[in-house]
């Protein structure tokens, strides 16, 4: 792939090219009256296994998904590579739309099936938005971002599907871009809040730190609820500088706290995807550290699973650079993704949070008690604490304690409070 004043060329097509064939498509169809199509389509988790596998890897497979594609299209149409792992592929109708559906279904399919790369076996799928000449733009830039709005839709139903573009996507594309927009503009306005969720030992009961969690109160929108706004600003990167209020402020808060005099407490705070990869995150951290006063034995940060699992060797670096302030670090919601022990063995990490999904199903049939007893097990034997998320009813609260889990968080100790 070559960048080319702005143009990408690629599989030997300029991006002019491609906006070229359809607007040749596009007289095409003003003639003869048949269907024509813009289809997007970008390849799902290629990220990860670029950053796991190599980019020598990735770059192999963009070559056979493209070779896939025109061996699955007509003479006809055109496949054009638009940068990274997306592709654009016209469709002119020749009759009728069926056979335009037969010729999609055939490139989704070639695309998904096992590819055979440097010996290894590789299984890929792909998010595909179909965007329709006139109906869903008249020009092919309009098509091109309708097609994407489009595939971007398919994302979110859990990938590895396609969807024709509909109004009510554009819709909710502006009402994405409106509420971005007010929380561009939160933090400078005072519309954050942090607020704390205890956390207990199950031994003691004593609270023995909190979680940092954000809230947002937006004179427009109302009471927003981090999980609308934490991915929102995840993609916009507005969590960078959002992420590192949110950190200063629990900081400032715990040396508050211990110079009233209270016991000393491990504040934790929510570390995203976006702020680990940050070039200078530990200057940034040891920053804040000086600023507020507070010692570094007292900050833990959490962090998923999925967030270390990429760049794998990076990531480690990352953590034992942390780890070397003196901070503490917890794996979050464990059981919602890769949840392999074996794994983070190998990383610096002192807690394992049990996602609420694990722990709502502990009350009922035996087995899942079990499970999470060996989780527990486990856990202790490689040297680490487990914390329960979202426990909510006594009878919960005895089935960890007969887990030998060693901390909880939730409603049934205390929600977040300001
Ligand atoms: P999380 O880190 O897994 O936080 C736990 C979530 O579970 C919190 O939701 C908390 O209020 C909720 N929770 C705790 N106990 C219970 C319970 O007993 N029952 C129920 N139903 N829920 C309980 P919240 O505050 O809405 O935050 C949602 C997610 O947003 C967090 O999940 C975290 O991933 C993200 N988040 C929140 N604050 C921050 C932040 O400052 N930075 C980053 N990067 N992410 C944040
Ligand atoms: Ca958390
Ligand atoms: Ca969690």
């Amino acid at each position: 792939c070559v960048n080319t004043e702005d143009y990408i060329v690629t599989c030997g097509i300029p991006l002019i090219l491609i906006e070229d064939r359809i607007g040749q498509a596009i007289e095409h169809r003003d003639r003869t009256k048949l269907p024509m199509w813009v289809v997007f389509l970008d390849l799902d988790r290629f990220k990860f296994i670029n950053d796991s596998m190599g980019h020598n890897i990735g770059d192999q497979l963009l070559v056979q998904v493209a070779h896939r594609m025109q061996a699955a299209v007509r003479e006809v149409d055109t496949v054009a590579r638009f940068g990274g792992d997306e592709f654009i592929i016209v469709l002119p109708g020749q009759t009728d739309e069926t056979l335009m559906m037969g010729v999609l279904e055939r490139i989704i399919h070639m695309v998904c099936q096992p590819m055979q790369i440097n010996n290894q076996e590789i299984i890929i799928t792909c998010s595909v938005g179909i965007a329709v000449y006139p109906n869903d733009g008249a020009k092919a830039e309009t098509l091109i971002q309708h097609a994407d709005i489009a595939m971007y839709r398919a994302k979110e139903l859990g990938k590895n599907n396609f969807q024709f573009f509909t109004e009510s996507m554009n819709e909710k594309v502006a009402e994405r871009m409106y509420v971005e927009n007010l929380l561009r503009h939160a933090l400078a306005k005072n519309e954050l809040e942090v607020y704390y969720q205890p956390k207990v030992d199950l031994e003691t009961m004593q609270m023995v730190g909190m979680e940092a969690l954000i809230r947002w109160n937006s004179p427009e929108l109302g009471f927003v609820s981090p999980i609308r706004f934490i991915t929102l600003a995840e993609e916009s990167g507005l969590i960078v500088p959002i992420g590192e209020w949110v950190m200063r402020s629990a900081c400032q808060q715990t040396v508050a706290w211990q110079n009233a005099g209270y016991a000393p407490l491990l504040m934790s705070v929510n570390l995203s995807a976006r702020q680990f990869k940050q070039s200078n995150l530990v200057e940034r951290i040891q920053n804040i550290l000086k600023e507020t006063g507070l010692e570094a034995q007292y900050l833990e940060l959490e962090l998923t699973e999925s967030m270390v699992m990429t760049e794998v060797e990076a990531s480690l670096q990352l953590l034992h650079e942390i780890k070397t302030l003196g901070i503490q670090i917890s794996v979050d919601d464990f059981g919602t993704g890769y949840s392999s022990l074996t794994y983070l063995r190998n990383l610096p990490v002192e807690t394992l949070k049990i996602d609420k999904s694990f722990i709502d199903l502990i009350a009922g049939d035996s087995t899942h008690a079990a499970l999470i007893a060996s989780i527990v097990d486990m856990s202790h034997v490689l040297g680490l604490a487990v914390v329960a998320e979202g426990v909510e009813t006594p009878d919960q609260l005895r089935r960890l304690i007969d887990c030998h889990c060693d901390m909880f968080q939730g409603y049934v100790a205390s929600k977040p409070l300001p």
